[in-house]
Parts: structure tokens; sequence; C-alpha cells
């Protein structure tokens, strides 16, 4: 049983994904090494998940894990799977008590590590560093890009705030400080696509929030808008079944326009006696025609989301405390 204090005995774990930063790389790891030092823990580790790299950058967490056996590790995962299935790999390699995930593009400033880690002590299960926005950073500031990408980053964390079921909160990423408990949760998840944001929202237990100014790249980022708008796209529809649910919605709203239609054509015949022209009944016809296809598809991708529910095969709920059976012998 994993105690709710940050002790002096516990391993922390920083978890984080490498994709061509061969020019972040070094910096990275030497921070969080400094940071990891300074946190109340007792030991930590440092797991980097080379997404298939084509650069340096494989080299340089080598060479660095030679510097620093037992402290520095790589996973080398065998081509470029992406950010996510990236951050996977490291969380299921990783063996700490509390594990810590993060980018590794300097993004994310390493030192806000020790303020998320003593955060936990408060009783938190899971703490995320939420993105505030530094001062002159612009209108849609806090998620550290500019223009496009920023735009598209603040609709995307208001949009999946907004979807049904369990709600991610915004401002948020992958940088956050979590129990074992929680890693070994999200790791019993069988789904393939994973969008970890969801699931650790989905998973729950007591969430606690530590601000942080997400910092801007220098360079290139490895994703391109391209990349970033599959990656929203990816995370709304592994995660939700909300796009089906407005489609059921427009359905119904449809029929009002052969309900008015029809309205008007009895309106008509009943009050000024004027016979509905064939053309009028032509068009209420496919009006109807419309919405019984409309609601048909729409009953259709209902039964498709329960399916993608089903087959995802999800834990009902997850206990937070109480799971065990009493001994019934011991308590006669
Ligand atoms: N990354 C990865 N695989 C990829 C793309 C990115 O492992 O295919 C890593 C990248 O090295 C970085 C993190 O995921 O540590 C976030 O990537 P990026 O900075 O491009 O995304 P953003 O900051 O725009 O969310
Ligand atoms: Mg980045």
């Amino acid at each position: 049983m994993i105690g709710h204090t940050v002790g002096d005995l516990d391993l922390l774990s920083i978890v984080s994904p490498v994709y061509n930063e061969e020019r972040h790389i070094d910096e990275f790891i030497d921070r969080c090494l400094a940071v990891a030092r300074r946190c109340p823990v007792g030991q930590f580790e440092i797991v980097l998940v080379d997404d298939g790299s084509q650069d340096r950058s494989r080299d340089r967490i080598l060479s660095k894990a030679a510097d620093h056996p037992g402290l520095v590790r790589l996973v080398e995962l065998s081509r470029n799977f992406g950010q996510q299935p990236a951050y996977h790999a490291g969380l299921s390699s990783a063996r700490g008590d509390i594990v810590v995930t993060l980018d590794s593009d300097l993004q994310d400033p390493p030192e806000t590590i020790i303020g998320l880690v003593e955060k936990l002590k408060d009783g938190f299960d899971i703490v995320y560093a939420r993105r505030v926005s530094a001062r002159g950073s612009g209108r849609w500031g806090a998620s550290g890009h500019t223009g496009l990408k920023a735009l598209g980053a603040f609709v995307f964390h208001r949009l999946m705030s907004r979807v049904r079921t369990h709600q991610i909160p915004a401002d948020v990423g992958e940088f956050r400080c979590m129990r074992r408990r929680v890693v070994e949760h999200l790791l019993n998840f069988s789904e393939s696509m994973v969008f970890l944001p969801g699931l650790v929202a989905y998973v729950g237990f007591r969430t606690g929030f530590h601000d942080y100014v997400r910092q801007r790249r220098s360079d290139r980022a490895p994703t391109t808008v391209r990349g970033l708008v599959m990656r929203a796209v990816d995370a709304l529809t592994t995660f939700s079944i909300t796009p089906i649910v407005l489609f059921l919605a427009i359905a119904a709203a449809a029929w009002v326009v052969p309900l008015l239609i029809g309205v008007v054509l009895v309106a008509q015949a009943v009050f000024a006696r004027r016979q509905p022209s064939l053309m009028a009944l032509a068009v209420l016809a496919s009006a109807v025609a419309w919405c019984v296809t409309l609601s048909a598809l729409a009953v259709v991708a209902h039964y498709v989301g329960r399916i993608f529910i089903e087959v995802k095969r999800r834990p009902r709920y997850i206990v937070k405390e109480g799971a065990e059976k009493p001994d019934v012998a011991a308590e006669r």
C-alpha cells in the first residue's frame, strides 16, 4: 500500500519523450538531474524515451546515461510512434512511487517539478502543472506557442474541457506528477490508441494544480501544425463520442423543417381553403425523407459510439479506498 505522504524513501521517476531534440536534450537532462537532487524524495531516475529520432538525440542520451549510471535511462522505440505512445512507453518502464511526465524540449521548465512533488504532500494523487500566461504573451499565450498554433491550442483546450463524460482540466498538457497507483491504473487501460490527459481524467482521484509559465521554443518544434491538428482530432475521437451526440441533436432538430412546412400547408387548407400545390407536397415529402435518413444515420452512429466505448473495455469504476474485503472471521 502506497502512503499518502511524500517520503524520503520514495523513488521519483521523471519520464520524457524525445524526438529530434539534440539541441535541447543535454540541457534538459542536466536541469532534471539538478532538480531531482533537490526534490524531497529518496532516489530518482530519469527515463528518456527516444521516439525514433533521426538526429543524434539517442547518442546524447546514451552518453549522459554513461555519465550518470542508474540515474539516466534510455528507452528506445523502434521508429517514430508519436508523443502519446512514447509517453506510454516511458510510464511502463518507470519504477517510481512518484512519476513526473514532461516534454523534453524545455517548454516545460524542469524546475517546476519541485513544486509539483511538494504539492503531492498536501494529499493529492495527481498534480497538474497548469499553464498560465506570461506577461505580454498575447491573447492565447499559455500554450507557449505563437500564432496559429497558439490559437489552435487555446480552442483545443477549451473544447476538451467541455466534452461530456469526464472533464480534462483546461490549460494542462502532459506536465504532471502522479502517484504510483494512478500510473498503475493508466497502464491497465488496454486500448491501443491512448490519449493520456483523457485517461488521467478518467482515473480520477484527488487532483491538484500548480501554476507555471510554459516557455516558447527557440527553434522549430518537431510537431508541425498538421501534426498538432491530427493529435487534437485523435484526442477528441479516441476519447469522446460527443461528435456523435451532436449529430443526434442535429438530426432531431432537422425535423423542425418538415414540421413547419406541414403546419403551414394544413393552416392554408383549413383557414384559406387552399389545396396544397403538388410542388409544396413534393418539398414536404423530400424534407421528410431527408429527416428519416438523417435520423437513421444518427441512430446507427449512436450504436457505433456504444460499440466504440465497449471495445475499449475500460474499467467500469475505480475504487479510491475500501476495496479490500473485510476479514469476516476477524470481525466476529
Ligand atoms: N515528441 C515525440 N514524438 C513525436 C513528436 C514529439 O516524442 O512524434 C516529443 C517531443 O520531443 C517533445 C514532446 O513530444 O518532448 C512534445 O512535442 P512538441 O514540442 O512538438 O509538441 P507541443 O509542445 O507542440 O505540444
Ligand atoms: Mg513543445
